[in-house]
């Protein structure tokens, strides 16, 4: 395994994520950079098994002095370039639990892992060879475990690494669909147009088709609204008939603000966030799960910092990348896609967040939330025999009762 030297102001590309400036010593001496190979390379394999969006290097190389400035000891492996400690994102900008970090970093035969901080958010990395250290800096500085795994409670089963889920969204302009061939063509989720501006004779000509096909053949799916408002209580006026169209149904997927009219964005930052926080305010007050699409220019011209973080961001840029550093939910990166059961151009999204499983658990957008609310409690006026008891439970405000039997 070769460590190379690279030059104080070298900038190397070294790998797809990693450039040699990520690993320099913060000491302010214009010193070499020791950079390990491996260690490019198993970060690189980290990437792509956590499906990040980005991993942040804290701390790369130090020269002893600058180590021993800040508690080390001069030695170890961030003076010799083997070792960096990392911050890791998820595609939607969360950081991903360093806890996941280090199972992860085990299986790809990381030498030194350990978590480093208090919130469980930062992983210290290296590629030693020999004694093998794998800590948590929280505990002390010792080996904690010869397995993350066992050691934090995490079955490999359930570690779901959320890669990006690839669905459309539609409106009658794609006109008749084979919802069948669709889904056969890998398409994960369907976001529908349910209509547009204030009337309810405006709504999609085929959202009652497209809703019921998709459902038909089990496709997950969520919903739009076009928007013309240019003003608060227009975008209320819009909110109420779009709960009246999407009544009775469920949607796995947020119901989204369409705003994209240059009508609106005239009216301003601060009216446009109004109307934002209107819509989706009355959505949310209806029990639905709000969101908000939008292109991504105007999103960060006419959306004040509180929009970014309270609804479902749905954001449009055509291209290979979107240029946006915050959360975001899901990326229509294109219009012009191709697929099966469907005739012409489609509009192609990435969904970075598990929606379902988040709207479902939490009873929203038609689904029924079924948690057990009191303990079960044994009935005290029925007496318990050996082998069976009788419990009751209450459930959304119902009670149930009935007899366990002893296993
Ligand atoms: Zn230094
Ligand atoms: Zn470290």
């Amino acid at each position: 395994m070769a460590v190379r030297s690279y030059n104080f102001n070298d900038n190397t590309q070294l790998s797809a994520h990693f450039n040699v400036q990520e690993f320099r010593c913060k000491c302010s001496q214009n010193h070499e950079i020791l950079i390990a190979e491996e260690l490019v390379d198993k970060l690189e394999k980290l990437y792509s098994k956590l499906n990040c969006s980005k991993i942040i290097i804290t701390s790369g190389m130090r020269c002893p002095s600058y180590d021993i400035s800040i508690g080390g000891n001069g030695g170890g492996q961030h003076p010799i370039g083997k070792a960096a400690d990392v911050v890791c994102y998820n595609q939607a900008g969360e950081r991903i639990s360093s806890k996941l970090v280090c199972c992860t970093a085990q299986d790809l035969g990381f030498g030194g892992i350990a978590n480093i901080d208090t919130t469980y958010t930062a992983t210290h990395l290296d590629v030693r060879t020999s004694n093998i250290w794998y800590g948590n800096e929280v505990i002390n500085y010792h080996t904690v475990t010869d397995d993350f795994y066992q050691y934090y409670g995490i079955s490999r089963q359930n570690i779901k690494v959320v890669s990006a889920m690839k669905g459309i969204d539609v409106s009658v302009h794609n006109g008749s669909i084979n919802w069948n061939q669709v889904k056969n063509d890998g398409v994960q989720f369907a976001i529908l147009r349910a209509g547009y501006g204030r009337e309810k004779s405006q709504k999609d000509q085929r959202f009652e088709e497209y809703y019921a096909n998709a459902k038909a053949v089990g496709m997950p799916v969520g919903c739009y609204w076009y928007s013309y408002a240019t003003g608060v209580e227009e975008a209320r006026l819009e909110a109420q008939v779009c709960l009246s169209v999407i009544k009775g149904k469920q949607f796995e997927y947020p119901v989204y603000f369409d705003l994209e009219e240059q009508n609106a964005f005239n009216t301003g930052k601060s009216n446009c966030s109004a109307m934002v926080r209107a819509f989706c305010g009355e959505l949310e007050k209806a029990g639905y799960f709000a969101g908000l699409y939008m292109s991504r220019s105007p999103f960060n011209s006419y959306m004040e910092d509180d929009i970014k973080t309270k609804y479902a961001l749905w954001l449009a840029e055509y291209g290979q990348k979107l240029n946006y550093n915050g959360s975001v939910g899901m990326w229509q990166k294109s219009s012009t896609g191709r697929i099966s059961g469907i005739n012409g151009d489609v509009d192609m999204n990435e969904c970075y967040i598990d929606y379902p499983e988040r709207i479902q658990s939490a009873g929203l957008n038609g689904f029924s939330k079924c948690e057990i609310i009191d303990t079960p409690q044994i009935a005290p006026e029925i007496p318990k025999s050996e082998n069976q008891a009788t419990v009751e439970v209450n459930i959304n405000g119902e009670t149930y009762s009935g007899k366990l039997n002893k296993t």
